[in-house]
């Protein structure tokens, strides 16, 4: 709920603060049990930033993170440690944020250690078991990292971030660094794995082709704000934001009859140091009026759990709806 994440600019030797970069600008997310949501946007437009703030691994600015009922920005570290055991995270780059030295085995075992689980014995099952889940085998406990390819690597990621039995994981662009082929195999895995272990997921893409394949509702994000959230068909099938409109526009159709004029996006994503007024896409929509260059338009529900901000949705998109 209005989840913030400012980060501070500095300059000269004093380090003196001269602005800030509003990675994100006051966010109203929610995640349903059991759904896979996900946040998409270009880079830059602060979806790597929530997922982390959410988790903590940066501290929030503003604005509440509520989980079973407690706010999370508030929680003390040790609070937060226990916390940890029900949100993971994977990354996108698995070999980056897992130790060379280790074996997958000292990896896995560590994550059940510091949260003091299980015994000697127990450990070990959980984590033969865990390997096998994410399609390895028991062998490859004794392995280093360097040994596997990526796609295997990710599936270690995953099974570091499975160990804790997690209610939550956020997945930030778990597959982008893969091989297209791989790609897939991963997210049917993920899928799998989010039906077998009753799990929440959000997924964090800059992929609308990704997004389309493993989320139940989307989030599009646009310099450091939710433009717009639907259900995917709805998303997909009719999108009320202009820029949703664009992104989705650049992505090739299954369907040739489904024509879809391509919107090219003029000029550059504006930076979130300095973001342009009232509504932050006006200097590239073909549709900005003179109020869309005042005022901010808020995030309204329009009907069959589709939230849009813009001004202009019901003049741009009555034939739709
Ligand atoms: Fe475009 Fe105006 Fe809607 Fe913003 S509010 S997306 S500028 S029409
Ligand atoms: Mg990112």
């Amino acid at each position: 709920k209005g989840l913030q994440k400012h980060f501070p600019i500095h300059s000269g030797a004093f380090r003196k603060v001269v602005g800030h970069v509003r990675a994100v600008d006051g966010i109203d997310l929610t995640v349903y049990p059991g759904e896979t949501l996900g946040i998409v946007g270009e880079s830059g437009c602060g979806k790597s930033t929530t997922g982390r703030t959410i988790l903590r691994l940066l501290e929030p600015t503003g604005g509440e993170v509520l989980f079973n009922g407690q706010d999370l920005a508030k929680l003390k570290k040790e609070e937060m440690r226990q916390v940890r055991k029900d949100i993971q995270m994977v990354f996108q780059d698995p070999y980056a944020s897992l130790n060379p030295r280790k074996t997958i085995k000292q990896i896995l075992l560590e994550s059940l250690e510091v949260h003091n689980i299980g015994t000697k014995q127990e450990r070990m099952q959980i984590i033969e078991e865990i390997i096998q889940v994410v399609g390895l085998q028991k062998e490859h406990l004794n392995r280093h990292p360097h040994n596997f390819s990526g796609g295997q690597r990710q599936r270690i990621g995953i099974a570091r971030a499975l160990v804790l039995k997690p209610k939550l994981i956020i997945a930030d662009e778990p597959v982008s660094a893969l091989d297209v082929s791989i790609q897939s195999q991963i997210l049917n895995l993920l899928k799998d794995l989010k039906r077998d272990f009753n799990l929440t997921l959000i997924f964090i893409s800059h992929d609308l082709s990704v997004v389309k394949h493993i989320c139940d509702r989307v989030a599009v994000m646009y310099l450091g704000r939710v433009v717009e959230i639907a259900d995917k068909r709805t998303l997909f099938e009719n999108p009320s934001h202009p820029y949703t409109k664009a992104l989705l526009s650049a992505v090739p159709q299954a369907n040739p009859k489904a024509k879809r004029e391509r919107i090219i996006l003029t000029g550059d994503l504006p930076s979130p140091a300095n973001p342009p007024s009232g509504c932050t896409f006006h200097p590239r929509c073909q549709h900005a009026t003179e109020e869309c260059k005042k005022v901010a338009p808020q995030l309204q529900d329009i009907g069959g759990g589709q939230l849009v901000s813009c001004h202009l949705y019901k003049e741009l998109f009555s034939s739709q709806h």
